[in-house]
């Protein structure tokens, strides 16, 4: 009698909860049992079926290939090749665990260059599925056909016609394991699992021609014909219109004490748009997943194209064959490479200035806004009639450039500061490019004649700290001492800058000056103000208990979108922002080019517009709500916690131990990654990464340019007194520059600060 696994699972949990504490019996598994545990880890799903098969095909030297489906896989498989076929001799223990033409020692793993080496894959299918084979090798007449059942032939082979090549065909996967079946049944057809395999092939396999269709269907939902580039299979498969979006790339490093590898690949530029990362990867000829790269390929794209989309990565790594252990993942979906931090960053690299100097073009209204709550409300780019299309390479006479120090030391605290692997590490910023677009939207029409905006124009103009603004101007920015300063070099002196006041004052300031002159972001599905105000007045009074009040906020919100619905026109004619007659935000301005206000506070600003407002005089009510603007704008800390140090805990998810007993045997090795909401995680890190690049290359570019530092604002302090300071100055080893190290104290961590500082 078949047992099924939801029986094996009840035994073995029921047994430890036995009163008494007599020790459990140990028993030998029936050898079925075990072979059906083991085919169950190696056949995941359909997909990791049609997975095995094609690479089996590959392996086979086929140059065509083809797969039909049915009922997502679960119905049938049917790959079918054009390869060298399968010698008569060898059917009987074709399906035999542990069998296999590829390897014969132990040590040939490490030279491995076929995609199967363990013998298991057939085998597997035979455990949980029907497999048939057809195969006929070269110069035979006739080919053979036979069924296999648990790793062994149902019959002799029975000779029949057959075109070059095998044909393998899998039924009823899973017939035996009812509750993989059932899980797979409710679960999304694994189909578009399997078209997505089959196009990742087909765009590394140049020369060979993939199909794939669902049984039945006239049309192949993959169909390559052998390509003559890489490009051109790209294009077969995902469209015309993303290989269009794609830029070369390469990267290498040679240096056995860091890596040895090279890389070729193409990746998206700033013009490709899409929701999701394309990341196909292929190490050493294997289609594999590689977190950690995929995850730094993504933070360098949200850290230089911050709005950008999700990016489309393609990418070939050729490693020494020693250097890769391909015998790490059941499914062999990943391998572990040797030095693989030092790849990530070299890699990491290389997109960083590709993209940089691809930027250089891009028409700069093309963003998007990247955030948490605004996910679904839904941001798209900028679409503004009256939004330009000036492109950033345009150039900027020299005498107009900003001065910055020749060496450019900007970003360099990072490099000191972080030791997160994979994360970026210290690059050369084209920063004129980002000036350049900073400056490029001042030359706008004039401001509406209206006094009052004159008026505190000039309040700005006639209240500036001129120590202030020397520093301001000639400073280099030196890297985020933490969260909230930034530290900058003015001369020998080191500066403690408050980001989020700087930031909210420089605001402040652009909305004034680009008063009725906006260029506008564009929400693509329009927020309702209801829920909007609704949310903010919940967030105010966490404490009060959360329902019976909401009829009472229900009123203010209502009370606050007439007061908005009222001042509608002028909202939109002087600061582009946008109601609409629903009672919908649908537009916001654009304060500083490239930057997009973190859309989780909107409901808090709207609030603000309501509550803070002073709409009696003409020149109080610009004020207040330029100030709202501001503080919307500037660069506060993203709201999930910083993951880096003691934030990580907020990633952690509360494990339920109770209901995991017997879960275990699927589970890889990595079990320790399972307690993380890695979606989070990887959000929030994009998040921080998003707000450092920000800083660095949109804020302090364009508060050199622009802000006119108040009076106020003179408390920044040189750091010597601000903080308990050690320096002591050194020459490093066989290196020209002075080196001075400087212990600062944030937050009652001590760091050490090296800075190369001429004096
Ligand atoms: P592995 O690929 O790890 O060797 P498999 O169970 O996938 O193990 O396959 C067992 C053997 O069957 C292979 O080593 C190969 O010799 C043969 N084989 C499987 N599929 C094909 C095919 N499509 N064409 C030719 N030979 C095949
Ligand atoms: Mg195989």
């Amino acid at each position: 009698m078949e047992r099924d696994e939801n029986e094996l699972l009840t035994i073995s949990a029921a047994e430890p909860d036995a009163p008494s504490r007599e020790p459990p019996t140990i028993r030998r598994l029936e050898e079925s049992v075990v072979n059906r545990i083991a085919a169950g880890e190696v056949v995941q799903r359909p997909s990791s079926a049609v997975k095995e098969l094609v690479e089996n095909s590959i392996d086979a030297g086929a140059t065509s290939i083809s797969v039909i489906v049915k009922d997502g896989g679960l119905k049938l498989i049917q790959v079918s090749d054009n390869g060298h076929g399968i010698r008569y001799e060898d059917l009987p223990i074709l399906c035999e665990r542990h069998t296999t033409s590829k390897l014969t020692s132990f040590e040939d793993l490490q030279t491995i260059k076929s995609m199967g080496f363990r013998g298991e894959a057939l085998a597997s299918m035979t455990y949980v599925g029907h497999v048939t084979v057809t195969t006929i090798t070269d110069g035979q007449l006739h080919g053979y056909r036979v069924s296999y059942r648990d790793g062994v032939m149902e019959h002799e082979p029975k000779p029949c016609a057959a075109v070059k090549g095998t044909q393998i065909m899998v039924e009823n996967l899973f017939y035996n394991m009812v509750a993989r079946r059932k899980t797979l049944q409710n679960a999304n057809d694994d189909y578009p699992k399997i078209v997505d395999l089959l196009s990742r092939f087909a765009i590394y396999h140049t020369n060979t021609s993939f199909t794939c269709r669902k049984h039945g269907a006239n049309k192949a939902d993959v169909n390559t014909i052998a390509a003559s580039s890489r490009l051109n299979a790209i294009k077969m498969v995902y469209g015309v219109s993303t290989a269009r979006d794609l830029m070369e790339i390469v990267a290498s490093d040679n240096n056995p004490a860091r890596a040895v590898f090279d890389m070729d690949g193409f990746i998206s530029s700033a013009n490709y748009l899409a929701k999701k990362t394309t990341m196909i990867l292929f190490i050493n000829e294997r289609q594999v997943e590689c977190t950690p790269l995929k995850r730094a390929i993504e933070v360098a794209y949200s850290a230089t194209l911050p709005k950008a989309s999700k990016p489309f990565i393609f990418m070939s790594i050729r490693l020494p064959p020693e250097h890769v252990d391909v015998n790490v993942h059941p499914t062999k979906r990943e391998v572990r490479i040797l030095n693989q931090e030092s790849i990530v960053n070299t890699i990491q690299d290389a997109i960083e200035s590709k993209l940089m100097s691809s930027n250089n073009t891009r028409t700069f209204h093309m963003q998007t806004v990247n955030s948490t709550m605004l996910s679904h409300l839904g941001v798209k780019k900028d679409i503004q009639e009256n939004s330009s299309t000036v492109t950033k390479s345009q150039k900027v006479p020299v005498n107009k450039m900003v001065r910055t120090d020749s060496r450019d030391p900007s970003g360099r605290l990072l490099a000191y500061m972080q030791d997160r692997p994979g994360y970026q590490s210290e690059k050369v910023p084209d920063l004129a490019s980002v000036r350049n677009s900073v400056r490029l939207r001042r030359n706008s029409k004039e401001a509406p004649e209206l006094t009052s905006i004159h008026e505190l124009a000039r309040d700005i103009d006639s209240n500036v700290h001129f120590g202030l603004q020397d520093i301001v101007k000639n400073c280099t920015y030196v890297g985020l001492a933490d969260e909230n300063f930034a530290l900058l070099q003015h001369n020998t002196h080191l500066y403690l800058v408050n980001v989020v006041s700087v930031s909210k004052e420089l605001m402040y300031q652009q909305v004034i000056r680009r008063f009725g002159n906006f260029n506008a972001i564009q929400l693509s599905d329009s927020a309702p103000l209801v829920e909007l105000l609704m949310m903010a007045l919940r967030e105010e009074d966490l404490d009060s208990a959360s329902d019976e009040n909401d009829d009472l906020r229900k009123k203010i919100a209502e009370m606050n979108i007439g007061l908005l619905m009222k001042k509608a026109e002028l909202l939109d004619e002087y600061f582009s922002i946008h109601i609409d007659e629903q009672q919908n935000l649908t537009r916001l301005p654009a304060v500083l080019d490239q930057h997009t206000p973190d859309m989780d506070h909107v409901p808090e600003f709207l609030l603000s517009l309501g509550n803070d407002v002073d709409w009696s005089s003409e020149k109080d009510c610009f004020q207040t709500i330029a100030a709202a603007i501001g503080s919307f704008y500037s660069l506060q800390p993203p709201v999930l916690p910083n993951p880096s140090g003691d934030g990580i805990q907020f990633y952690k998810k509360i494990v339920d131990t109770g209901t995991n007993i017997g879960k275990e045997s699927n589970k890889h090795d990595d079990a320790s990654d399972n307690d993380i909401d890695e979606e989070l995680l990887a959000e929030a890190e994009i998040a921080w990464a998003q707000r450092e690049w920000t800083i660095q290359h949109v804020l302090f570019p364009s508060m050199r340019l622009f802000l006119k530092p108040p009076n106020v604002m003179a408390t920044m302090e040189p750091l010597s007194r601000l903080l308990h300071l050690k320096s002591s100055t050194r020459f490093l080893k066989g290196a020209e520059a002075k080196i001075r190290i400087i212990k600062f104290n944030i937050n009652d961590n001590w760091s050490d600060l090296l800075l190369d500082i001429p004096y």
